[in-house]
Formats: structure tokens, sequence, C-alpha cells
């Protein structure tokens, strides 16, 4: 409804407008009783290796089993969680429970690396390295075991304190990986500076593969620099056999996408 109804007043508000401000407003406080009330998920998406097909690890990726909408997608809730300031409690749960999960593979025998993403005020905002170093205390999980996925934007926003919590992260043992790679704006003189093990190159790079040529251009040179500093490289969304195929013979270790899982529960994961 319009702020002001009366004759010869102006609509703050049009319909649309508001509609989404007031929708913005109760998708806030839903997800509030979601944290509260335990709908949120945790689904792994199999990292493996394209030499063999094994699994190397797993991505944690969060979804929202809604009372009345069903599964939602980050892409449905995340802004907000972001905007409101939510995003600081859903990443400790989310990292939480991944290291949860972690030590439970653990303890059946079948260690896996879990992989986390993690949002730029969760590192500016907050004291992840001390987050992270209790996470794997009361789990007396192995640093190795966790893997955090950055964005380049991290950077960006400020350089300074971005690369001392890295430095404090990397001191726990953990592995760091830059996610998105190629699509941010950052300089690559980070890469240099900053204690990173692995880039994950960009779905939007891979989709096209082996058709279309500059594609191919841009997934050999980050594959290429990767090596050239000793970093681990990953490709993110291979959907058929031909992009893998691609990947193999210029050399990419690691591959996540369709073609080999999609984001499962843990105990579908597991399997
Ligand atoms: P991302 O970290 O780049 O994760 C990969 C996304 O690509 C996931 O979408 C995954 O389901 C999807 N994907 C994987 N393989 C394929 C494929 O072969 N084809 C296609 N078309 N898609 C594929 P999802 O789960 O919807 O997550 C979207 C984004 O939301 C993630 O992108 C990440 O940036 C963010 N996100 C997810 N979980 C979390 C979380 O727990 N915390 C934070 N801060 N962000 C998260
Ligand atoms: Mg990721
Ligand atoms: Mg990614
Ligand atoms: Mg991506």
């Amino acid at each position: 409804a319009a702020k002001a109804q009366g004759r010869g007043t102006f609509h703050f508000y049009t319909r649309e407008q508001t509609d989404s401000a007031q929708q913005r407003v109760r998708i806030e406080a839903e997800l509030r009783r979601a944290l509260s009330g335990g709908e949120l998920r945790l689904h792994y998406q199999p990292i493996v290796r394209l030499a063999d097909g094994a699994v190397e690890s797993y991505e944690a990726l969060v979804r929202w089993q809604h009372p009345s909408r069903g599964l939602l997608l980050p892409a449905e809730f995340l802004a907000i969680a972001e905007e409101s300031g939510l995003i600081l409690e859903l990443g400790h749960w989310v990292l939480d429970t991944a290291c949860r999960q972690a030590r439970a593979w653990l303890d059946a025998g079948t260690p896996r690396r879990v992989a986390v993403n993690i949002t730029v005020p969760q590192v500016l905002r907050q004291d992840l390295p001390g987050l992270v170093s209790a996470a794997l205390a009361h789990y007396q999980l192995p640093g190795h075991l966790l893997e955090l996925e950055l964005t380049e934007s991290l950077l960006l926003q400020d350089p300074e304190r971005g690369a001392q919590a890295l430095k404090a992260l990397k001191a726990l043992g953990i592995s760091l990986a830059v996610d998105d790679f190629g699509t941010g704006y950052s300089s690559l003189g980070y890469l240099k500076r900053l204690p990173i093990d692995r880039l994950k190159i960009d779905r939007l790079f891979v989709r096209d593969l082996p058709g279309d040529s500059d594609d191919c251009a841009i997934v050999c040179a980050i594959i290429d620099l990767a090596h050239h500093l000793h970093l681990g490289v990953l490709a993110e969304g291979v959907e058929t056999a031909e992009q893998a195929q691609f990947l193999i013979e210029h050399g990419c270790e690691l591959a996540q996408g369709w073609l080999y899982g999609r984001a499962r529960s843990a105990s579908a994961a597991g399997d």
C-alpha cells in the first residue's frame, strides 16, 4: 500500500517497491527464525580428481528448508542475509556444521576435507581466525580437513585487513581457495603476497568449453598461472565429458560439477 493515501498527496512508494520492501522484511524475519529453528541445511558437492574421478573433498553449500516454500537455494536468501547482517550468524552456523560433518566423516573412517564459502563481512567485521580456531578445537578437527573459499572482492575492499586475516587463518593449517576466479577486479599481485592454495575457475569460463576459443584461452591461461605459482587449480561447473576432456588435456587437476555429482545431503553425499 502507498504510504500517503489522502487526496492531493503523492505516493512515496509504488506498489511494487512497497511489496518488495515488505517482502524483504518478511524474509529477514523468517531467516532469523530459520537460524534459531534449525531450518538451514548444508548440502555437499563432490570435488573430484580429473585423472581418475576420485573424490578429493566436498564443498558445503547452504540451503534453506522453508516450511512452506520448500528447499531454497542461496540465490533466494544470501543477499538478504548480507544486507541484514544475519550473514555473520549464518556463516558461523555453516562453519560449525561443516566442521561437525568433517569430524563425522573422519570418525567413519572416510576422512574428507570440507570447503566452506566465506563472505567479505565474515573476514572484515569479526574475528574469523578466532572462530575457525574455536571450531577446529571443538571438533578436534585437523586443520587440513578444512578449506575456506574466498572471493577476490575481499582483497579489494580492505587488502591490509584481508591479508592479515588470511595469514592468521593459514597459521591454523587450513587451506585457502579463491572462488569464482577471473570474475573479480583484483590485480594479480595478491596471488604473490597471500597464502592462497588453490584457484577455482568460475563456471562462466567453463560453460562453453571446448567450442569457444576465447574461453579455451582464458582457462588455459588460468591453469598455467596456477601451475607457475605452485597453486592447485579446479574447474567449476563441469557438466559434459567434452569439458572434462579439455581440462584433462590442459593439465587441470580438479573439477566440480553436475558431471560428477550435484550437492546432496551429507548422508546421500557419503554414498
Ligand atoms: P559457488 O561457491 O561458486 O558454488 C558453486 C555453485 O554452482 C553452487 O550453487 C553449485 O550448486 C553450482 N554448481 C555446481 N556444479 C554445477 C554445474 O555443473 N552446473 C551448474 N549450472 N551449476 C553448478 P549454489 O549452491 O546455488 O550456490 C550459489 C552460490 O551461493 C555459491 O557459489 C556461493 O557463492 C554461495 N553460497 C553457497 N553456500 C554458501 C554458504 O554456506 N555461505 C556463503 N557465504 N555463501 C554460500
Ligand atoms: Mg564456492
Ligand atoms: Mg565458485
Ligand atoms: Mg561460481
